[in-house]
């Protein structure tokens, strides 16, 4: 088995406004005794495996870029020994630009990190602050610099839209900076409103106003009108990079891969199994899976539809009848002709086209239910 892994590293310096990942502030104290512990985790799993080589690797988080550099080395050093990437391995970075120290991009490069996830999510000041982000738009500038003359590449930029008070002219103005410093991907996230954060108190009490439909979908279809003029094709529906430059290690979650996440909160699908880890003071006493379940046939065509169609290129019809049966293929081709102008098909491959993936959750509810019976 050859899995993508995933580590995560819940530090951070400050809770933003909207985000309820799994994320801890003030307690980078704790780093030292996580990676021992992370490294604890990817030790058991080799051997439940038998994992020789990986994949790829993707460092997230939280923030990693608030490691130390030794922290960093303990930790990548320890990882790529216990799993050797496969020679071409896409080896990834994620950094907040508000945190980045000197040198510790040249010791990432050293280590064979080989792409940087930069967290840009907007230009305008204001958005940056109701967003509750550390950093302005010069630090990601900066950090890009910082990134290129340690060598890296192959750099990525996460972007935020659908934020309120977020005009077209904002995301174009966002996006058309983010190229100028020369991302070859770039992540366009639309934010999703999680109850319990700061920004959900203030769109709640009437404060902010999240973008109505129509807004989103302008706002949405703007992003994608500027990106691909510029020849970053859409190739997910919130990812878009140069050609060649497309993340392999997120294309392995939405094509049904193996991957295997370690470090607390982490999720790993491994052998057709899910399981996730608990937060951080349970996965620090040393436990690890809290949830597992085993995917079955059914729930793997499920999940080919939902992960499948989010990617521009769709699905295979033709893997789908040599899995699944004949009676599914026409089933889906049949459901696919009801909701023209949503889905297309074309060379025996099933996908959403433009509008069909701003309905994404609705289009395949719809080719979900269609199979259900069978
Ligand atoms: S940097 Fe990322 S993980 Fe940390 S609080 Fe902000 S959004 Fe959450």
């Amino acid at each position: 088995m050859t899995p993508a892994v995933y580590v995560h590293i819940p530090f951070c310096a400050k809770k933003c406004a909207y985000c309820d990942f799994v994320s801890y502030p003030g307690r980078l104290n704790e780093a030292d005794k996580y990676i021992s512990r992370v490294l604890d985790e990817a030790r058991e799993r080799k051997q439940e495996y038998g994992i020789q080589n990986i994949y790829s690797l993707y460092l997230g988080g939280g923030t990693p870029s608030l490691l130390t550099a030794d922290q960093l080395s303990r930790l990548t050093d320890g990882l790529t020994r216990l799993f050797p990437p496969l020679p071409d391995a896409e080896i990834t970075l994620e950094a907040n630009p508000g945190t980045l120290k000197p040198g510790f991009l040249k010791t990432a490069r050293s280590l064979g990190f080989n792409r940087l996830s930069l967290g840009v999510q907007a230009k305008q000041g204001r958005l940056l602050e109701m967003l509750g982000r550390i950093h302005c738009f010069d630090d990601a500038a900066e950090a890009v610099e910082q990134a290129r003359e340690a060598g890296f590449d192959n750099i990525s930029c996460d972007v935020m839209n659908e934020l309120p008070g977020q005009t077209e002219e904002d995301i174009t103005e966002t996006l058309t900076a983010v190229m100028s410093l020369g991302a070859k991907h770039i992540s366009c996230y639309g934010l999703i409103l999680e109850e319990g954060t700061p920004l959900f108190q203030r769109v709640s009490s009437g404060e902010l106003r999240l973008p109505d439909e129509e807004q989103a979908r302008r706002l949405n279809l703007c992003a994608a009108d500027v990106l691909e003029k510029h020849g970053y094709q859409r190739y997910e529906i919130s990812n878009y990079a140069l050609p060649g430059r497309e993340s392999r290690h997120n294309i392995v979650y939405w094509t049904g891969g193996d991957y295997l996440g370690l470090g607390c909160a982490a999720h790993s699908f491994m052998d057709s199994e899910r399981f996730s880890n608990p937060v951080l003071d349970e996965y620090l006493k040393g436990n690890t899976r809290t949830e597992a379940y085993r995917v079955d046939e059914k729930g793997k065509l499920e999940e080919t539809i939902l992960l499948g169609t989010r990617m521009v290129r769709g699905i295979s019809l033709s893997d789908i009848a040599a899995c699944y049966g004949i009676q599914t293929e026409q089933v889906l081709q049949h459901k696919a002709q009801e909701l023209k102008g949503l889905v297309s098909i074309d060379e025996k491959r099933l996908s959403l086209t433009r509008e069909g993936l701003l309905l994404h959750s609705a289009v395949v509810t719809e080719l979900v239910n269609a199979i259900e019976d069978l």
